[in-house]
């Protein structure tokens, strides 16, 4: 198939259905003719992840739950099985206890401060570490997906905030480490996009509309740009890019107050 992604192998992650990042990226990776395996939650999760790995022909589909250190593991089994290497690893996985979201930062418990940093940053150096084997020497890319509350504050936003940030912050570890075994590491800060996880924020839909009347493009970025940024990133225009995080969001992350 032709393509900017034509023979590469990418293992998309976070995929739970038709609105999820994971899922209009693994689209766009298609349509550029990559190869394409699909990783979802859990059981509640399975009809709809196979359904949709259809759609894209997919290699294969398995179940990770990225807090159990035997999925990760059981995953690349079945990478592994499929493909000796790959190319491109997305990370689009992101949690945090909607309770303590809707409470204030001070007052998030021990728990659910573990609970965030564990399944939305550590998960990034887990799935890593499995697939080094497999993506090196590959030019291969690995991206994950960050939202510009890491750096500024967001209403709401404040333990995935702090979340992000290490996310950033790991992006750019991995990067310099992975370097020299042809693996990249990025991460793409989306604007604010209607799906499953971003839902849970508190006020998410007001949120939505200010950033529409804020934007400096007078329009929101969506999935598709999102797609596009990481199609552009995980491709051979970007084979010098890495450790960066790279904004799609109509220029919101610019204006101060
Ligand atoms: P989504 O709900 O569709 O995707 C989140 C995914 O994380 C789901 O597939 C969910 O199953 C997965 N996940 C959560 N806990 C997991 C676990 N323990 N094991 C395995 N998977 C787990 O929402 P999304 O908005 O597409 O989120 C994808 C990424 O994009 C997240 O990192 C999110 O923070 C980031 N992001 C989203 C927005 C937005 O506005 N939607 C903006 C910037 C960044």
């Amino acid at each position: 198939m032709s393509g900017a992604l034509a023979g590469k192998r990418a293992l998309v992650t976070g995929v739970a259905n038709e609105r999820s990042l994971a899922w209009q990226i693994a689209e766009r990776f298609f349509r550029e003719g990559a190869e394409i395996g699909l990783s979802y939650q859990g059981a509640r999760q399975e009809r709809r992840a196979r359904r949709l790995a259809q759609g894209v022909a997919a290699a294969f589909v398995a179940p990770c739950d990225v807090s159990q250190d035997a999925e990760i593991a059981a995953l690349f089994e079945t990478v592994e099985r499929h493909w000796p290497q790959f190319d491109i690893l997305i990370h689009a996985i992101a949690f945090a206890d909607a309770a303590a979201l809707q409470g204030k930062l001070i007052a998030v418990e021990r728990e659910a401060f573990r609970q965030a940093l564990d399944i939305s940053v550590y998960s990034l150096l887990a799935l890593v570490r499995q697939a080094q084997s497999l993506l090196r020497g590959r030019r291969a890319s690995v991206l994950t997906l960050s939202y510009h509350g890491a750096r500024k504050v967001v209403p709401d936003y404040h333990l995935m905030g702090i979340a992000k940030a290490a996310l950033e912050a790991a992006v750019r570890y991995l990067a310099a480490e992975l370097g020299r075994e042809g693996i990249r590491v990025n991460a793409v800060s989306a604007g604010p996009v209607k799906t499953l996880s971003a839902a849970v924020l508190p006020r998410f839909q007001d949120k939505l509309d200010l950033a529409a009347a804020r934007a400096p493009l007078g329009e929101l970025s969506d999935g598709a740009d999102v797609a596009a940024l990481a199609a552009f990133l995980c491709g051979p225009d970007a084979l010098h890019m890495t450790g960066g995080t790279h904004y799609v969001d109509s220029g919101l992350h610019v204006l101060g107050a």
